[in-house]
């Protein structure tokens, strides 16, 4: 039996640990049908040849991964077009961005980023020991870079440019992005968060490698946990001028990306393997545009979205439509007292969805 009776824990948690908001998971199905469209997940299963990488490579766990992921990194690198020492991978995108913030802020530093936005900005930045200034988002979705660029300070370490915004899902545009870093100093580092880069289909969208070349303070952050499907086995990675870059690996978790899956990464990025993920991709828009013409069709005006989600601006009836939803059997993820973001999935959830947002109307 444990000891029930175990002294009084007194140890004091960082003040700025101790404040932080607590990462709401998306849904999770429990018994019966459940389509789950709350994480913006890939609703494809792995390919053969990426599984079968994944049965091998689960042979070998007694073994440590290759600390810096060498092979992985090449075929990276080769895949964005630049050198391997400007990239630094991790476990998840949301690990390579918390070792961003770790290498470039100071305690007390601001961190700028838009708002409502990725929730797990706010928890990198207090727990890096930031100070978060958040810029509200525009009515229509889309960012407000003038105003991003205008809380810039001498104290600005970092700005977050979420594009396509999670959860809203508009990106910024070429134009305004160039405007946007000709306003913002050098020495401010300014994140690009591409996490769905691969569903972006705007002409007006930049070229993040081109504005990175241009820009020596910008680094990309990617992943494959959306269009690659292997959000399960967490693979995300920065792309960065070389010096910012082996700063940032400087402070990476030793062994943060699995042998299994470094494995698995490699193997979805074989010329085969990724022609066919970026079918589905392609596939994957063509639901999105079909579920927005829906939409539209059902009378809903929303936010265009670029990524694998819609947003929908319920503000207070917000909760009580996802329970709505999950009555229906469709998993949405709702940001309480704001919106609804809705994943695009496989056709027959998507259907079971557009039910959902008819009996809305
Ligand atoms: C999903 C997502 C990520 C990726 O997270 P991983 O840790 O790579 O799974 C990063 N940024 C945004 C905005 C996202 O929505």
């Amino acid at each position: 039996m444990p000891n029930t009776t175990s002294p009084e824990n007194t140890v004091p948690l960082r003040a700025a640990v101790a404040a932080l908001p607590a990462y709401v998971p998306g849904a999770r199905g429990s018994a019966g049908r459940v389509w789950k469209l709350s994480s913006n997940e890939n609703p494809y299963s792995p390919l053969p040849s990426v599984l079968s990488a994944i049965v091998e490579a689960a042979g070998e766990v007694n073994r440590y991964p290759d600390m810096y992921a060498t092979e992985l990194v090449g075929a990276l690198a080769g895949h964005v077009g630049v050198e391997p020492e400007q990239v630094v991978v991790g476990n998840g995108s949301v690990a390579v961005l918390q070792h961003v913030l770790q290498a470039v802020v100071e305690a007390g530093d601001e961190v700028v980023f838009p708002w409502r936005s990725f929730e797990a900005y706010p928890i990198a930045v207090a727990v890096a020991g930031g100070r978060a200034v958040t810029v509200p988002v525009a009515a229509d979705g889309r960012l407000d870079l003038p105003a991003m660029a205008a809380a810039v300070t001498d104290r600005t370490r970092v700005v977050l440019v979420c594009t396509p915004n999670n959860p809203t899902g508009p990106v910024v545009h070429a134009e305004e992005l160039d405007a946007f870093l000709a306003a913002v100093p050098r020495d401010v580092l300014v994140v690009l968060d591409e996490a769905y880069l691969e569903f972006v289909r705007d002409p007006q969208a930049p070229d993040g490698l081109a504005v990175l070349r241009r820009n020596p303070n910008v680094v990309l952050l990617r992943t494959l946990s959306k269009a690659y499907g292997l959000a399960g086995l967490r693979v995300g990675y920065a792309v960065a001028e070389p010096r910012l870059a082996a700063g940032i690996r400087a402070v990476s978790t030793p062994f943060g990306v699995s042998h299994v899956a470094q494995r698995a990464a490699i193997a979805s990025l074989a010329p085969t393997a990724q022609g066919e993920l970026l079918e589905r991709v392609d596939a994957l828009v063509a639901e999105r545009a079909r579920v927005t013409d829906a939409l539209r069709e059902q009378g809903w005006e929303l936010p265009e979205t670029q990524a694998n989600f819609v947003w929908f601006p319920l503000g207070e009836a917000t909760t009580a439509r996802a329970a709505e939803a999950t009555a229906a059997g469709v998993l949405v993820r709702p940001f309480a007292g704001d919106g609804l973001r809705v994943s695009i999935g496989e056709v027959e959830a998507n259907d079971a969805f557009l039910a959902v947002a008819r009996s809305w109307r």
